[in-house]
């Protein structure tokens, strides 16, 4: 029997190849509240009396990051946390995810906002992605007007709930993972504004945040695993035309052979994005001439991907 390197009494369920520790059920979960409260305190996250907003869509990394946060939460008295869902409109995916978010922030008794990209631009995402094949919009995926039209439901929900904070349940993978699509794009500078507490450089976005930022993807798998979670398991069906797939792929391949691949690429950009940050120009935000809502150029981008498909 393999011990559990923490207690050293229990037999070790979970090895980290990484760190090399071998870990019982108990002292995983301990230590990855732990790692979460460190990564929070590193980057200053979260103030003991913020009101803090979690995106839960309803997966296993957002209803953990729930679970924790709502763990944590309850430390600090003056601290309050909501979650925030976004119906996308992607049939038999969405729909099945917003039963588990449900579910999950009643059992601990957190208030739910659920809100749609119907309610707000008119059009579900399943109906964007046939007009936009209809006209056969060129290197746009669904997954591009899905990721620009949610942060833009999730900072308005946001900002209406009056919170402080929106935390997001990207993790390690996402992390590096968006780190090389950076770079395969030719957009390496971009990285400087892809961090784990995100500059709030207009008065009219909510600071995101992303605690799990350091933990990997399949140690959340392993936490819901032996929490017996319930969430949605079945991925979405726009999920198999992103070159994310293939940069997954790889680093999970990477990691397999040598262990803390992620961990390094993380570390990497965290070292060189200071420079990276002196390289970019300070952002200066105007409002949208359509919407209002903060934009670099004068329409945002959400309004210009809903003229591209001449619905806006
Ligand atoms: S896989 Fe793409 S389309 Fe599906 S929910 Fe995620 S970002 Fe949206
Ligand atoms: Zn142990
Ligand atoms: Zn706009």
């Amino acid at each position: 029997m393999l011990t559990c390197t923490l207690c050293e009494r229990t037999e070790a369920v979970f090895m980290r190849p990484y760190s090399g520790e071998k870990l019982c059920g108990r002292c995983f979960c301990k230590s990855m509240e732990s790692k979460v409260k460190a990564t929070i305190a590193r980057y200053e996250m979260l103030q003991p009396d913020d009101k803090i907003m979690v995106a839960v869509s309803g997966g296993k990394d957002s209803v953990i990051l729930l679970h924790i946060l709502s763990k944590i939460e309850k430390r600090f008295p003056e601290a309050t946390l909501c979650a925030v869902t976004v119906d996308e409109g992607i049939r038999g995916y969405r729909d099945e995810a917003l039963k588990f978010a449900v579910k999950n922030c009643r059992k601990l008794g957190v208030k739910h906002i659920v809100t749609s990209f119907k309610e707000m631009f008119g059009y579900e995402l399943d109906e964007l992605v046939s007009m936009m094949r209809e006209k056969g919009e060129g290197k746009l995926t669904p997954c591009s007007y899905c990721g620009v039209l949610r942060r833009r439901v999730l900072n308005t929900a946001a900002r209406e709930a009056g919170v402080d904070k929106l935390a997001t349940a990207h993790n390690l993978d996402d992390e590096t993972q968006t780190m090389m699509l950076n770079i395969l794009h030719g957009d390496v500078l971009r990285t400087a504004r892809v961090k784990p507490v995100l500059t709030v450089v207009h008065p009219k976005l909510i600071q995101r945040v992303k605690p799990f930022c350091e933990v990997p993807e399949r140690e959340i798998a392993f936490y819901a695993y032996l929490k017996k979670n319930e969430f949605q398991g079945v991925p979405c069906l726009y999920a198999g035309t992103a070159l994310r797939n293939d940069v997954r792929t790889v680093l999970n391949r990477l990691e397999e052979k040598h262990a803390g691949t992620k961990f390094t690429v993380f570390r990497s950009i965290e070292r060189i994005r200071p420079a990276l940050e002196a390289m970019v120009e300070e952002v200066k935000l105007q409002e949208c001439k359509k919407c209002g809502e903060p934009t670099v150029g004068e329409l945002c981008k959400p309004c210009q991907m809903l003229e591209e498909l001449s619905i806006a």
